[in-house]
């Protein structure tokens, strides 16, 4: 690639660090065991010290390096100053290196809206970290015993938990960067944990090997802690072969490129852009589709209403089987933009 990369990839390449530095704090807050848990608008919708910091450390690296972006983040948080600890300048290297997509090279800092959630999947984060602290609470009861069968059932829950940053361009998803902090959990003390995706429609999907379902099983996944009666309707009228529940948008596509589902249904209300641009960038690059119940694309411009009130219905193949399937009355308990 040439010396002068285009601005976008610049913008991704930084996106890139940032989110791994996101990943690091969301890391380092659990391990403190000081959550600083608040509730949102609900026992369901919580925000904790790395929620608040992770936005922080990522709104404030992309801001300084590109002042002209519109950056939308999750998280309310008073304005203050960002501690310089916070602040990540560098920059993917082997994203630089990689050639821009023809339609991609002129794009100017002021055309790029970036959504930001700093932790998806902050009630499974908030489930794991108590489950550890009963471990370590078990571990000093039995003084050094082997408890860790005791309290490890909740543990998977912090492969659910991931760093989204997603740029749109025109209101569509055009790149996105997903780090997962805890893969690699299951390895133990000392293993270096932590991964980071990336994609871009034009130009592919780096950081993961794509998979798809075996055969033509019907594998649906779908929210473990935020569901209804039109939920599992809709998941039901799927005729899937079998349902996972697991948390976090980004976890589930995760699972649709890694061969792990075949459809992300979710007929609600409740997820918002921030979590769906990087997921949707990255599926997309790969074919994937991801739109609301009725089939049609969100938009990401800047002036868009956050919910994603439509509901999500992401796959990476036959998306129009599962669109199909989508009941009248289902359709009906949701608004359409
Ligand atoms: P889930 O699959 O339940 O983990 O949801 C995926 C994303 O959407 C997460 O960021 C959730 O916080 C968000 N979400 C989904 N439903 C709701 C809801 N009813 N209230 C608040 N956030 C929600
Ligand atoms: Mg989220
Ligand atoms: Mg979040």
């Amino acid at each position: 690639m040439s010396g002068n990369p285009a601005l976008v990839m610049r913008v991704v390449a930084s996106a890139y660090t940032v989110a791994e530095k996101a990943g690091a704090i969301v890391r380092k807050v659990l391990h403190s065991g000081e959550l600083g848990i608040v509730e949102k608008t609900g026992a369901n919708d919580l925000q904790t010290l790395a929620d608040r910091l992770a936005q922080q450390s990522i709104c404030a690296s992309l801001s300084r390096r590109f002042p002209k972006l519109t950056i939308i983040g999750e998280e309310e948080l008073p304005p203050q100053e960002v501690p310089e600890d916070l602040i990540e300048k560098g920059q993917a290297e082997k994203i630089l290196q990689k050639g821009c997509p023809e339609e991609f090279k002129a794009l100017k800092e002021e055309e790029l809206v970036v959504w930001v959630d700093p932790l998806d999947g902050t009630k499974e984060y908030t489930e794991a970290s108590r489950c550890l602290q009963l471990q370590a609470v078990a571990q000093i009861q039995h003084k050094g015993s082997d408890t860790s069968q005791t309290h490890s059932t909740a543990l998977w829950l912090l492969d659910n938990v991931t760093v989204l940053i997603g740029i749109a361009y025109g209101g569509r998803a055009i790149a996105g960067v997903i780090n997962q902090p805890f893969y690699n959990y299951q390895l133990g003390a000392g293993a270096a944990l932590g991964r980071t995706m990336w994609g871009m429609p034009g130009l592919g999907a780096f950081g993961f090997q794509l998979q798809e379902v075996p055969g033509d099983r019907r594998i649906v996944t779908t929210t473990r802690s935020h569901s209804n009666k039109v939920v599992t309707d809709c998941v039901n009228a799927m005729e899937p072969h079998e349902v996972i529940r697991v948390g976090g948008a980004g976890n589930k596509i995760i699972q649709l490129v890694e061969g792990k589902a075949s459809a992300y249904v979710f007929a609600s209300p409740g997820c918002k852009k921030w979590d769906t641009c990087a997921p949707e960038a990255i599926l997309h690059a790969v074919g994937g589709k991801l739109t609301d119940m009725y089939g049609k694309p969100y938009s990401y411009d800047a002036n868009v209403k956050h919910m994603n009130s439509a509901g999500v219905l992401a796959t990476l193949r036959n998306h129009e089987y599962y669109v199909s399937r989508v009941p009248q009355s289902v359709l009906q308990a949701l608004k359409s933009d």
